[in-house]
């Protein structure tokens, strides 16, 4: 059994309580025809199983799910049908959210072991998560059945037609809604890259015209900006540096934290003396305006780390509090953390030493992004991404600062 079965199976839940026979038809559509669809032949969920043999894929267990799909769309439809089926559909939808459950499980399996055909052929333990989500499913089914028998004794015979319209929209969503579980992550995906594109061209902009805002330095006549600690080329000390915006732009007012005022330039990629912007990324780059030798000084570094450490709490706290928004509450959190606790360890960290951590941790939000919408549970997956990042990148940066042999000696 893989992990991402289970969050897929686990995700269904909300389909099945709705619909017994659409949401397993459109899982083995998409599983069997998936790869003909442009989007959807690049999700996990559906790569690599063209050739899997499973019953689950077949085209006669997609065309029968089909038929009795369409027949238990046009049964809702019917006052009479409703209530007939209103009997039995909490046990008709957790049997199909176990038959789906399996069908995806031995899909997915048989990408690995070709030859394990059939559910049988899985141990004990493999059906365990199969019944859960069976049950999870009659449960959800239940209170449903409640609520539409509520509705159904308040108006008999549909005559304010809440019934045929809330039908309607169990249609779309037990249709949309397993599309959406493959699509998901791929969407959130490129919304975030999206995302993060607009932040850099905006801070580009604010970087273009923070250079109209230079001074003159009043001891040698040099233009510097008005945030740093010191003239570039004569060293006069700034009395009132200006204060360093999230987006690493210069405020029109003079910083209250002096004493930390370099650590924000540094988190900002900027010079912690005469605020020149950095452009490579590597931890030990000198500065093209003044010289310095960036985290050349190890106490320097030591408080650097420590700078970023203390915001890791608040920052878990707040990127909870976005995961728990199901869907609209992803990008603001993810953004969110990656500017204050990664973007200051990963603007620094070599982009060949980046590239195979980056992959393991995109394999990995892949699957949690998955599970994100799920209310409540949803909740740690933006912390859990945010702590895994910071780790990973902070890592990473101290590793390039000493690649063997102490740097303060080879700038000496
Ligand atoms: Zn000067
Ligand atoms: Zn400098």
């Amino acid at each position: 059994m893989l992990v991402s079965t289970f969050i897929q199976g686990l995700g269904s839940t909300g389909f099945f309580g709705s619909r017994a026979f659409l949401p397993a038809f459109i899982t083995a559509a998409a599983m069997r025809y998936g790869h003909h669809v442009p989007l959807l032949k690049d999700s996990g969920m559906i790569q690599g199983l063209e050739g899997a043999p499973t019953w689950f894929t077949s085209e006669w267990c997609v065309l029968i799910l089909g038929l009795l799909a369409g027949l238990e769309i046009a049964a809702t439809k019917v006052p009479e049908a409703r209530q007939l089926l209103a009997e039995v559909d909490k046990y008709s939808k957790s049997v199909m959210a176990l038959v789906t459950y399996m069908g995806v499980a031995t899909a997915s399996d048989a990408r690995f072991i070709q030859d394990n055909l059939m559910p049988q052929a899985a141990g004990l333990l493999d059906f365990f998560p199969a019944f859960l989500i069976a049950a999870a499913v009659f449960w959800i089914a239940s209170v449903r059945g409640a609520v539409m028998g509520f509705l159904s004794d308040a108006d008999e015979d549909d005559d304010a037609g809440v019934q045929g319209l809330f039908s309607w929209a169990e249609d779309v969503w037990a249709l949309a809604g397993p599309l959406l579980l493959i699509l998901f992550p791929l969407l959130m995906i490129a919304l975030i890259a999206a995302a993060i594109g607009i932040i850099a061209l905006i801070r580009w902009r604010l970087a273009v015209r923070e250079e109209k805002t230079k001074t003159p330095c009043p001891s040698c006549g040099t233009m510097r900006y008005q945030a740093a600690m010191a003239c570039p080329s004569c060293g006069l000390k700034n009395t009132a540096p200006h204060a360093i915006g999230a987006l690493g732009q210069g405020k029109p007012y003079p910083t209250t934290d002096i004493d930390r005022h370099p650590l924000r330039l540094a988190s900002k990629k900027r010079c912690p003396v005469c605020a020149t912007r950095f452009d490579r990324r590597d931890p030990h780059q000198t500065c093209a305006a003044c010289g310095h030798v960036l985290f050349n000084d190890p106490d320097f570094v030591k408080r650097y780390l420590g700078y970023i450490d203390r915001r890791v709490p608040l920052v878990v706290l707040v990127s909870l509090l976005f995961s728990l928004v199901p869907v609209v509450g992803l990008i603001p959190g993810v953004i969110y953390y990656r500017m204050t606790i990664v973007a200051p360890f990963r603007q620094y960290v070599p982009l060949h030493r980046s590239f195979l951590i980056k992959w393991a941790i995109r394999l990995l939000f892949f699957v949690l992004i998955a599970f994100q919408w799920v209310p409540g549970l949803g909740g740690f997956v933006v912390p859990v991404m945010a702590i895994v990042s910071y780790v990973s990148y902070r890592t990473t940066f101290r590793n390039s600062l000493n690649p063997g042999e102490p740097s303060a000696a080879a700038a000496a």
